[in-house]
């Protein structure tokens, strides 16, 4: 069976999924697009031989339309979501879930009420086989229990309109959702510092930024967040535990000797690093449509935790830097919680 994709936003992201889904993944097939700028939609339609739509009810709703990918601007998630639940239809979106813990819990409920897991969202990390490989070791306890986390997510440069929420909003939200899936326990607190701030980029911005989480387990998590370190886009991740320490593993790259100096190339872009697991990711979530099963990814409700998590940790940012603790609903029994 072909899986035939209705995509809502063709945008950056947008694009390169279709592309993803039309060249890449087997089994799925992109029949229609829907795009803010129907100009776009259409020539993006012909392109891969889909139908240009008017708006995402109409995509949702429509007959050749298997399952919807949401990839357009983060606050119009949620209407689209709680439309392919109300219609039954496998969802991927994009994070955010919604821009908002209340919509990310309306979805929640919406899902609970329908009976069956619809959802899943695009935090594609748990989908890089240099993660998967590190929750294999924390999972078999070659290091055994995990007492402290130091990440590091840094970024050669971002655009003028990156503002210094956004280092939780939209650049640590991908270790926060990772963590909570590496550890298999939940966040509970958090806290930023701001270090001295680069010179290299604008005065109002906060860059970098320490943030420390806390796990209900007591796991202690510093991330360093530097959107501005000019040399690359550098991922790191370490778990010390009580009998010894695992290290997600750096991309592999040529090393090179040359004019009395060794050394290899750091990549410059996420798109490069995380290229593989958005492929893994598609694949996937394809295969758990097809099958007519549940989706297998990050849920609705890890898209709730990952927005509530974020919104303690920019609280910290703008209040003084002080901890703050992360105030979660129950979870529901479809999400794991107590039936
Ligand atoms: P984008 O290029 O801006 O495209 C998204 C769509 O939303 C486009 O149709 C765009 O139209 C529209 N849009 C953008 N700003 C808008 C505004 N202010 N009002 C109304 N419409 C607006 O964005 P993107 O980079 O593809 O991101 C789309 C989603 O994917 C976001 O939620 C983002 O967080 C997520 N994302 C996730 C990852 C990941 O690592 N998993 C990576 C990238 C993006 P115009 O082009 O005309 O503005």
């Amino acid at each position: 069976m072909t899986v035939r994709v209705g995509v809502i936003g063709a945008g950056m992201i947008g694009q390169d999924h279709i592309r993803r889904l039309t060249d890449v993944v087997a089994g799925a097939q992109v029949t229609a697009v829907t795009d803010i700028d129907s100009g776009r939609a259409a020539e993006t339609a012909v392109r891969v031989g889909a139908r240009a739509l008017p708006d995402g009810p109409a995509l949702i709703a429509a007959d050749d339309v298997d399952a919807v990918l949401v990839t357009s601007w983060g606050p119009t998630h949620a209407e689209h979501v709680l439309n392919a639940i109300a219609a039954g239809k496998p969802v991927l979106c994009e994070k955010p879930l919604a821009t908002t813990a209340e919509d990310c819990l309306r979805i929640v409920d919406a899902e609970c009420s329908y009976g069956r897991r619809l959802v899943q969202v695009g935090f594609m990390r748990r989908y890089d086989a240099g993660y998967r490989q590190l929750k294999g070791v924390l999972d078999g306890g070659t290091i055994g229990t995990p007492l402290m986390v130091h990440c590091a997510h840094r970024n050669p440069t971002v655009p003028d309109a990156y503002h210094s929420a956004m280092a939780a909003q939209d650049t640590a939200v991908h270790e926060i959702d990772v963590l909570r899936w590496l550890l298999g326990d939940e966040i509970v607190s958090a806290q930023v510092i701001t270090p001295r701030a680069t010179s290299r980029r604008f005065e109002h911005l906060k860059d970098p930024q320490i943030m420390l989480f806390e796990t209900a387990q007591g796991v202690r998590i510093d991330l360093e967040v530097f959107v501005n370190c000019q040399y690359g886009y550098d991922i790191q991740c370490e778990t010390v535990g009580e009998t010894g320490l695992a290290r997600l593993p750096d991309p592999a790259a040529v090393g090179i000797r040359t004019a009395g100096q060794h050394g290899s190339a750091v990549l410059q872009d996420w798109k490069d690093r995380f290229g593989d697991a958005f492929d893994t990711e598609f694949r996937e979530w394809i295969a758990s449509v097809e099958a007519g099963g549940e989706p297998t990814g990050p849920s609705a409700w890890d898209g709730y935790a990952a927005t509530v998590i974020t919104d303690a940790t920019v609280r910290s940012l703008e209040s003084g830097q002080q901890p703050v603790t992360v105030d979660m609903k129950p979870r529901p029994a479809l999400h794991g919680g107590p039936a």
